[in-house]
């Protein structure tokens, strides 16, 4: 999953309005963050298959630090502790946490059974989405749309920056994605990894966008800020 995970970051500024759109789009893809690093270091590992899947080339031997439930709670935890400590804006730490998380669950939904629950142990889960190219697009473009639309209407643009560096990266994301399911698989495991680690320019685009929009005046909730 690639852009569906974006989308939940992008509407979780209604769950944490002060929270910058860079801490949210971070957590939200943080395990994916860490995953290139570990491919590159060694200690996770996948093979390029294609046509293993109908939506990716990818098999996922083996990453468990990254993408085990139990490491990725333990990766939240610490966002949680990090983020809270650093800005004692509870409700924001709480839901970076909820982010870090949903990375996890969102994964079951279109990976075959290649998540395990705990470093070490046997089992394996996923749901096997990718089998259907049709049904990976339905769901991953519709958990998009309704995040973004949910930041448009929480937030609203100070300037052409806030504007326009959103749709920019919002166009930007969709041809990342199109261009992963039509174009050719990675070259190499490595060339991959390097793709992967690319994706730190997107954290801080979003702090970036974030800084250009204001928190839009939305019932209940303070526009203190
Ligand atoms: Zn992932």
């Amino acid at each position: 999953m690639f852009i569906g995970h974006f989308g939940v970051g992008f509407g979780a500024k209604a769950g944490a309005p002060r929270t910058s759109l860079g801490s949210l789009l971070l957590a939200s893809q943080f395990v994916d963050l860490l995953w290139p690093l570990f491919l590159l270091l060694g200690v996770e590992r996948v093979r390029i298959m294609p046509g293993i899947t109908r939506v990716t080339p990818l098999y996922f031997e083996s990453y468990p630090i990254s993408h085990s439930l139990v490491a990725v709670m333990i990766w939240a935890l610490l966002f949680v502790i990090v983020y809270r400590g650093i800005k004692k804006y509870t409700r924001g730490a709480i839901v970076l946490g909820l982010l870090v998380i949903s990375h996890w669950f969102l994964d079951l939904i279109v990976h075959g059974p290649d998540l395990q629950l705990a470093p070490g142990t046997g089992i394996r889960v996923g749901f096997d989405l990718w089998a259907s190219f049709p049904g990976t697009l339905v769901v991953e473009i519709s958990i998009f749309a309704v995040g973004v639309s949910l930041y448009l209407g929480h937030t609203n643009a100070r300037d052409a920056v806030g504007r326009w560096a959103l749709w920019a990266l919002i166009v930007f994301l969709m041809a990342v994605y199109f261009g992963n399911l039509f174009g050719p698989p990675p070259p190499s495991v490595e060339a991959l990894a390097w793709v992967g680690q690319s994706q730190w320019l997107l954290i801080f685009w979003g702090y970036w966008i974030d800084r250009h929009r204001r928190i839009a005046h939305v019932r209940g909730e303070s526009s203190a800020q």
